[in-house]
């Protein structure tokens, strides 16, 4: 029997750390808070997407009466970009949470089928997806999904023998 460890890399910063290009994306993640249609559970996600063209895609979660009909805002976001900029590989996406009166005190991390299509999109455009993870006290800026989502499943695992 053997042990497999997995290593992950993360980088702990604070806002004032970060470049111009960083600032303004944490800022328009932010603002689309804002934006979400959150009334059930009152957690309203925002994020940002920077493409290669140098656009900026925001949105946000969209809640549903029936919940599983909902879609997160990373999914929202990637979604609208990929649909109106399919040539242009997404190269950073910040994400913030806006809870109880304020952004949250730490980040907030995608869920699991949100790291799902952020993967689709670096395997896509073949190309990592930069993450800024937005918290009061710290950021987290992750350097490709694939840190987040070890052991993934991707199309090579479709067509074994190739
Ligand atoms: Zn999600």
């Amino acid at each position: 029997m053997e042990q497999i460890n997995l290593n992950t890399k993360i980088v702990v910063c604070n806002y004032d750390e970060l470049n111009d290009t960083e600032k303004k994306l944490i800022n328009t993640a932010k603002e689309a808070c804002g934006r979400a249609y959150a009334i059930y559970s009152n957690f309203r996600v925002g994020c940002a997407i920077l493409l290669d063209n140098n656009e900026i895609i925001s949105g946000n979660n969209q809640e549903n009466v029936a919940f599983p009909s909902g879609i997160c805002a990373e999914r929202t976001t990637l979604f609208y970009a990929n649909s109106r900029y399919p040539d242009q590989k997404p190269l950073m996406m910040a994400i913030a949470a806006f809870t109880n009166d304020n952004f949250t005190e730490l980040s907030i991390t995608p869920c699991g089928a949100c790291r799902q299509v952020i993967l689709e999109a670096e395997n896509r455009y073949k190309s990592p997806v930069r993450i800024l993870l937005y918290g009061k006290k710290k950021i987290y800026i992750i350097e490709s999904i694939k840190n987040l989502l070890p052991l993934s499943f991707d199309e090579s695992q479709l067509n074994p023998s190739v």
